[in-house]
């Protein structure tokens, strides 16, 4: 799905868009959480204390940039770097106006994922032939550095993570144990692995690429045995590794039943 297509479909849900505002919520020393739309369809981004300023995961929906770089000033620090988890719309949807108004903070994202914000759709051949899913969008703003599983950024440690999107990352504090693991799980509506429908929030699932390595992925994630799980949709989550194994199991489960059928 869309993403912008949808919230703009109508008058009344882009005027809504405009309006909402950015619930911002701190955890620990470290982590902020940007939340939009909190009721109707939540999208975080999160702002990481680094010595230097801040380092920005994700821009939200187009029309967040304000609100995010509102939400800097009042934590008296600067964006140094923007990273991205993947290349979905409501991940990117504000990278541009940021770039424009932030022209000196680093822009990042997996090598792989990269190619999607210029328009390249292609899958390579060693990847799953699976149709690509959600809402992917084209950018201008071009990064500035290309990860890798096992690069730095600030603090952070880049996890490849594939399966909702193919280069998609995670992003893990080895200071307090916090991972920010965009779509790989959602935590709206319970805590589920990405592509696992949550029939009262089914659209992480819904833009699933690949559920085998979603799943795969997911046990690289439980490995960090982080100590907060932090989502692009949903709340964040506190000693989160018995619902990380729950929702692992749960999408086990459900793939080993549908193996037999190719999926
Ligand atoms: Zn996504």
């Amino acid at each position: 799905m869309n993403l912008r297509n949808f919230f703009a479909s109508s008058p009344h849900e882009s005027s809504l868009l405009k309006e909402s505002i950015m619930r911002v919520t701190t955890h620990g020393t470290y982590l902020i959480q940007l939340t939009r739309l909190p009721r109707l369809f939540p999208v975080n981004c999160y702002l990481v204390r680094e010595d230097d300023g801040l380092t920005l995961i994700d821009t939200g929906l187009p029309g967040s940039a304000g609100a995010i770089i509102e939400a800097a000033r009042q934590e008296g620090a600067a964006i140094r770097r923007i990273v991205l988890t993947h290349a979905h719309g409501d991940h990117l949807g504000s990278l541009d106006a940021l770039h424009q108004q932030l022209p000196a903070a680093e822009v990042l994202i997996s090598a792989r994922d990269a190619r999607f914000l210029s328009g390249d759709m292609s899958l390579d051949p060693a990847e799953p032939q699976l149709k690509l899913r959600g809402g992917y969008q084209t950018v201008k703003t071009r990064p500035s550095r290309l990860l890798h599983d096992g690069d730095r950024v600030g603090s952070l440690r880049v996890v490849a993570t594939p399966g909702h999107t193919p280069g998609h990352i995670a992003l893990f504090d080895p200071r307090d144990g916090s991972l920010i693991a965009g779509d790989a799980f959602q935590t709206r509506a319970g805590v589920a692995v990405s592509g696992t429908i949550r029939l009262l929030f089914p659209f992480p699932a819904m833009a699933t690429w690949s559920r085998p390595l979603a799943l795969a992925s997911t046990h690289r994630l439980r490995a960090l045995q982080p100590s907060r799980l932090a989502v692009g949709h949903g709340e964040i989550l506190a000693q989160p590794l018995a619902a990380m194994d729950q929702a692992i199991a749960v999408t086990a489960r459900q793939l080993g039943e549908l193996q037999p059928y190719g999926a």
